[in-house]
Protein backbone atom coordinates (compact mmCIF):
# COMPACT_ATOMS: atom_id res chain seq x y z
CA UNK A 1 0.00 0.00 0.00
CA UNK A 2 1.07 3.42 -1.16
CA UNK A 3 1.70 5.85 1.43
CA UNK A 4 -0.21 8.69 -1.05
CA UNK A 5 -3.36 6.70 -0.84
CA UNK A 6 -2.89 5.74 2.71
CA UNK A 7 -2.77 9.84 2.76
CA UNK A 8 -5.51 10.18 0.39
CA UNK A 9 -7.59 7.96 2.82
CA UNK A 10 -6.85 9.81 5.43
CA UNK A 11 -7.74 13.44 4.54
CA UNK A 12 -10.83 11.76 3.36
CA UNK A 13 -11.69 10.58 6.68
CA UNK A 14 -10.44 13.77 8.91
CA UNK A 15 -13.07 15.30 6.29
CA UNK A 16 -15.80 13.04 7.32
CA UNK A 17 -15.89 11.63 3.76
CA UNK A 18 -15.89 7.37 3.08
CA UNK A 19 -12.52 6.51 2.29
CA UNK A 20 -11.64 6.11 -0.87
CA UNK A 21 -12.54 2.80 -3.20
CA UNK A 22 -9.85 -0.03 -2.48
CA UNK A 23 -9.06 1.09 0.64
CA UNK A 24 -10.49 -0.21 4.03
CA UNK A 25 -10.41 0.90 7.50
CA UNK A 26 -8.22 -2.27 8.27
CA UNK A 27 -5.46 -1.26 5.51
CA UNK A 28 -5.78 1.93 6.97
CA UNK A 29 -4.76 1.24 10.73
CA UNK A 30 -2.39 -1.46 9.66
CA UNK A 31 -0.57 1.32 7.43
CA UNK A 32 -0.63 3.22 10.17
CA UNK A 33 0.25 1.35 12.91
CA UNK A 34 3.52 0.15 10.69
CA UNK A 35 4.36 3.51 9.12
CA UNK A 36 5.89 6.17 11.24
CA UNK A 37 6.09 9.09 8.60
CA UNK A 38 2.26 8.57 7.86
CA UNK A 39 1.10 8.37 11.52
CA UNK A 40 3.22 11.82 11.68
CA UNK A 41 1.07 13.19 9.07
CA UNK A 42 -1.80 12.17 10.16
CA UNK A 43 -1.25 14.26 13.19
CA UNK A 44 -0.14 17.36 11.49
CA UNK A 45 -3.09 16.56 8.79
CA UNK A 46 -5.56 16.50 12.04
CA UNK A 47 -4.24 19.63 13.49
CA UNK A 48 -4.73 21.60 10.99
CA UNK A 49 -8.25 20.35 10.34
CA UNK A 50 -8.61 21.67 14.20
CA UNK A 51 -7.09 24.40 13.41
CA UNK A 52 -9.14 25.22 10.37
CA UNK A 53 -12.68 24.65 12.11
CA UNK A 54 -11.69 27.00 14.83
CA UNK A 55 -11.23 29.44 12.25
CA UNK A 56 -14.19 29.18 10.75
CA UNK A 57 -16.04 29.68 14.04
CA UNK A 58 -14.30 32.39 14.75
CA UNK A 59 -15.14 33.78 11.65
CA UNK A 60 -19.02 33.22 12.36
CA UNK A 61 -18.78 34.90 15.90
CA UNK A 62 -20.34 38.65 15.59
CA UNK A 63 -17.97 40.94 15.59
CA UNK A 64 -17.92 43.31 19.04
CA UNK A 65 -19.80 46.77 18.22
CA UNK A 66 -21.70 45.51 15.18
CA UNK A 67 -19.87 46.25 12.31
CA UNK A 68 -20.86 43.82 9.89
CA UNK A 69 -17.56 41.99 8.52
CA UNK A 70 -16.55 43.48 5.03
CA UNK A 71 -17.32 40.96 1.73
CA UNK A 72 -15.42 41.92 -1.38
CA UNK A 73 -18.09 43.21 -3.58
CA UNK A 74 -18.96 40.70 -6.21
CA UNK A 75 -18.34 41.85 -9.68
CA UNK A 76 -21.29 42.75 -12.21
ZN1 LIG B 1 3.03 5.34 5.01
Amino acid sequence: MLCSRIRTAVSARLDGEGLPPGITTEQLAAHLEACAACRLWETRARQLTEHIARLREADTTPTPGGEAPRRPRQAL
